[in-house]
Formats: C-alpha cells, sequence, structure tokens
C-alpha cells in the first residue's frame, strides 16, 4: 500500500504561562511512500515523529493536510477503520491475557462482514504467531515473556489483521543491546515476507541505517532530507543530517575557501573547484582520513584505539569543533604512538562543505590538488 503525505501539519496549542508559542510538531511534510518498502523515521527526541506516526494512524488528527492509503483519503476515518497496525515501545500487552488471547483480541473486534469464526481467527493467530517466532509460547502470560519476546507478541498482534500498513515507535527501545540487534533483523525479515507498508520510527541512526528501504530525517517537526540510507550517508544536505548520521560521528572543521582551496586551521587539505571565498563549516567521515607522512592536515596525536576490525586514531586540531578528531583506518596501517604528531590526507569524496549560518550544504567539487599529495 503506497501511503501518500500531503503537506501533512500538527501544531499543538500554546498551553499556559511558560508555553506561549504553538508546537509545530510536523510541519507541512510530504512524501510518498512507496508500497512494500521499509521506512525509517529518523530524528533526535521531540522531532515529530511519533507525533507523524499518529497522525498516520488516525489517533491525532492533522492541523493541515491529508493522508492517502493508496487511492483512498483517510484523513478523516478514525485508527480502527484505516488498517493499521500499531507496535509501540512498551508492548502494552494484556498482562491477564495469554499470549493466543493477545493475539486474537483485534480479530475479536471485527463486525459485520468482517467477523470470522473461531476456528478462523485461531488459524490467523497460529500464522502470526509463527511469523514472529512465538509459537511455541502460545499459552504463556506476558509476564511469562522476555523482553524481546514480548515485543514480538505486540508485533503478531499487530499483524495479525494484515493491515495495510504496518506503525512501530521505537520498538526496540527497551531491548538490551542483544536483543535489539536481533529483532531489528527480525523486522526487516518479517516485512520482506509480508511485503506491508512499514514505518519504522527510532532515533537510533543505525537502527534506522540498517534496515530501511529510505529514511526520513526529521529535525523540529521538519523533514531535512529522504533517501536511501547510503544516499544520505554520502550526500547529506545540511550540517545536521551529517553530523545526526554516522558513528563515530562526522568531525567538524572550521574551515575556509581560499583561490580554491580548503583550508582547515593553517593547513591546505583539499583543491575544491567552482566554491567562491568563505568561511565554512568543514566535515570529515572518519573514514575519510588517509594516514600519510606528509598529508596536509597535522592534528596532535592524542591515542590509538584498536578495534580489530579497525583502528581509531583520536587526535586534537585547533580548528575542531569536535573535542577530539576521529579517524578510523584500516588494521594494517601502524601508528607511531610515540610520536606527538599525526598527519592525514583527506579523501574528497568523504569531506563536505556548509554555510556557517544556514548550515546548508556548499557544492563543489572537492578534489586532492596535483601538489597536495595523494595517498
Ligand atoms: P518524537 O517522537 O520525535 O520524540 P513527538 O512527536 O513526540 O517527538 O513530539 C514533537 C513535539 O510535539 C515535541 O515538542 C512535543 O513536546 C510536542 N508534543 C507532542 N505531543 C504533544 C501534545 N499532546 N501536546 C502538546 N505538545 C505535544
Ligand atoms: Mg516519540
Amino acid at each position: 500500500m503506497e501511503v501518500t503525505l500531503q503537506n501533512l501539519t500538527k501544531k499543538f496549542p500554546a498551553r499556559g504561562r511558560k508555553n506561549r508559542e504553538d508546537v509545530i510538531a510536523v510541519n507541512d511534510f510530504s512524501y510518498k511512500i512507496p508500497d512494500g518498502k521499509l521506512i525509517g523515521l529518523l530524528g533526535p527526541s521531540g522531532c515529530g515523529k511519533s507525533t507523524t506516526l499518529n497522525l498516520i494512524s488516525g489517533l491525532l488528527k492533522p492541523t493541515g493536510g491529508r493522508i492517502l492509503f493508496g487511492e483512498d483519503d483517510v484523513t478523516g476515518l478514525p485508527p480502527e477503520n484505516r488498517g493499521i497496525g500499531l507496535v509501540f515501545q512498551n508492548y502494552a500487552l494484556y498482562p491477564h491475557l495469554t499470549v493466543r488471547q493477545n493475539i486474537l483480541f483485534p480479530l475479536q473486534n471485527l463486525k459485520g462482514k468482517d467477523k470470522l469464526s473461531r476456528a478462523a481467527m485461531l488459524e490467523k493467530a497460529d500464522e502470526a504467531a509463527r511469523l514472529v517466532q512465538i509459537d511455541e509460547l502460545m499459552d504463556r502470560k506476558p509476564g511469562e515473556l522476555s523482553g524481546g519476546q514480548q515485543q514480538r507478541v505486540a508485533i503478531a498482534r499487530a499483524l495479525v489483521k494484515m493491515p495495510r500498513v504496518l506503525l512501530l515507535d521505537e520498538p526496540l527501545s527497551n531491548l538490551d543491546a542483544r536483543l535489539r540487534l536481533q529483532t531489528r533483523e527480525e523486522i526487516r525479515r518479517i516485512q520482506r515476507e509480508t511485503g506491508i507498508t512499514t514505518i519504522f520510527v527510532t532515533h537510533d541512526q543505525e537502527e534506522a541505517m540498517s534496515i530501511s528501504d529510505e529514511i526520513v530525517v526529521m529535525k523540529e517537526g521538519v523533514v531535512q532530507q529522504i533517501g536511501r540510507p547510503q544516499e544520505v550517508y554520502d550526500n547529506p544536505v545540511n550540517l545536521f543530517v551529517a553530523k545526526f548520521l554516522g558513528t563515530p560521528p562526522i568531525n567538524v572543521f572550521d574551515g575556509e575557501i581560499r583561490d580554491g582551496r580548503l583550508y582547515i586551521g593553517k593547513d591546505e587539505v583539499l583543491s575544491v573547484k567552482g566554491v567562491s571565498d568563505q568561511t565554512v563549516y568543514a566535515g570529515v567521515r572518519p573514514e575519510g582520513f588517509v594516514l600519510h607522512k606528509d598529508g596536509p592536515l597535522c592534528c596532535a596525536l592524542s591515542g590509538v584505539e584498536v578495534m580489530g576490525r579497525d583502528i581509531s586514531v583520536v587526535s586534537r586540531h585547533e580548528a575542531s569543533l569536535n573535542p577530539a578528531v576521529r579517524a578510523i583506518i584500516g588494521t594494517e596501517n601502524s601508528v607511531d604512538t610515540g610520536s606527538a604528531l599525526v598527519r592525514f590526507a583527506l579523501k574528497p569524496g568523504k569531506v563536505f562543505l556548509f554555510n556557517k549560518e544556514t548550515g546548508e550544504r556548499v557544492r563543489g567539487q572537492a578534489n586532492e590538488g596535483e601538489e597536495l599529495l595523494r595517498p
């Protein structure tokens, strides 16, 4: 089911003396969510993710704009008539009911022509339970399950009616790290198997990046960028998006463009075509550093962290906005930890320039200048 958001807006009225201004929790959000895809709705706490999801589910009414499921305008429909499945962070299972009864619950409320026989309901519940691999646990109560198992029950309950759209609001946040990893793979698998258009809300960029066909990055109610995870990572439209994606985070420096050269502090690090002289923020992805004994970016070495798969070189630079500069390099490199300085060349494709006032990306063609060293 394709889901279309048209200029979707939600204002919450100002309340009390302290909050004099309306909160625009979702601000003019337009997006055609492709059929059968998993979309990650991503952004820091308070950016409007849950509000967006609740507008799509019908739990909230928009202040403006429309929502379509396929050709169907659902903007005025109550949640129960939209054909959605909802999963929240806190599972929200009925504690006194068994797993089976919990999963059956949405089916028992079906009325009129949708009403099912007991046998048909049980079959659907079994099917949903098998899909999330909890069919062995059907007679237990939620209190007798681990967090991960409880969340699977919640997902089965959301799937049992085969919803047109599946909406998940931070479904993994209550799970420990290992379960989070495992359950997100599960969600991906279930989504692929069922082909249900799914919107997955999270504040965790890695989670969103790892399972989404497309991510939507939001900030203060406003969509910043939509695209395939790799696309957005490789081509952020502004400093906010660049900083929000990636671990370790992007390294941000005070930079300056002069005569087609990028300077970080006094270090002339790259040649840049098509950008007029100006001060900029220069963002360098951790994997954008190349260790080189004559590299143009000269940093004070703080330490080296061996992480097995690669090495993290921690250093300082007077133009760095991050307290530490973090470079990730391959284990084939060896860093002289006795040295006070470490020098890097930069990979042009991993360096982004941003306007200092607006944070918008400054587009230009970064090149390693002929006179600058190639790694
Ligand atoms: P997120 O899910 O991204 O953390 P929310 O969608 O919950 O963010 O909230 C977005 C903004 O709207 C926040 O500033 C929040 O305080 C505000 N907000 C959310 N729900 C309400 C409400 N019922 N009344 C007033 N303000 C709200
Ligand atoms: Mg939320």
